[in-house]
């Protein structure tokens, strides 16, 4: 089975500030699985190192430096779709509070810190495409069920 993964939880220096979030209990929950990485903001024209960004009320995407960054963030997440699409990965595992990875909470948009209830803009078009999406920590606590799902819902063979 083949599951898109968000590029920092598997050691990619892709972040805003050009670091990793390497996530060695997905990585090991993944095991038996083909990892296919995705950077949506990378894939969608985005410099590394990069300005933060965040998502506003209106869903537009403004970097912390006052730029409108919405259309390359649309342009990743389409990426990233495709991608999903191509591989056939019926279940996405996707950094939290990202405005394009988040999934359940994101950054309000005031670079304050604060959550909001909402998803990034790449995990509402997978799952518009249909992928399942999970977040690090959801992921891991049902990994074994999710997998078992999507597996049904899979055409690729597991490893
Ligand atoms: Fe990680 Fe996603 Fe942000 Fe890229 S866009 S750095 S994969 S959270």
């Amino acid at each position: 089975m083949k599951v898109l993964v968000s590029a920092c939880l598997v050691g990619r220096c892709c972040r805003y500030d050009a670091t990793a979030r390497y996530n060695d209990a997905v990585v090991e929950a993944l095991a038996g699985c083909e990892i296919v990485q995705t950077c949506p903001e990378v894939e969608g024209g985005l410099p590394c190192p990069r300005a933060a960004s965040e998502m506003h009320r209106d869903g537009r995407v403004m970097s912390v430096e006052g730029y409108d960054v919405t259309e390359a963030y649309l342009h990743g997440a389409a990426c990233a779709v495709e991608k999903a699409k191509r591989n056939g990965c019926s279940l996405a595992v996707l950094k939290a509070k990202s405005p394009s990875c988040g999934a359940g909470r994101i950054y309000d948009g005031t670079f304050s810190g604060r959550l909001v209830k909402g998803d990034g803009i790449t995990v509402r078009m997978l799952r518009d495409a249909g992928v399942a999406v999970a977040n690090e920590e959801e992921f891991l606590s049902t990994a074994a069920s999710l997998l078992a799902e999507c597996s049904t819902n899979c055409n690729v063979a597991c490893s």
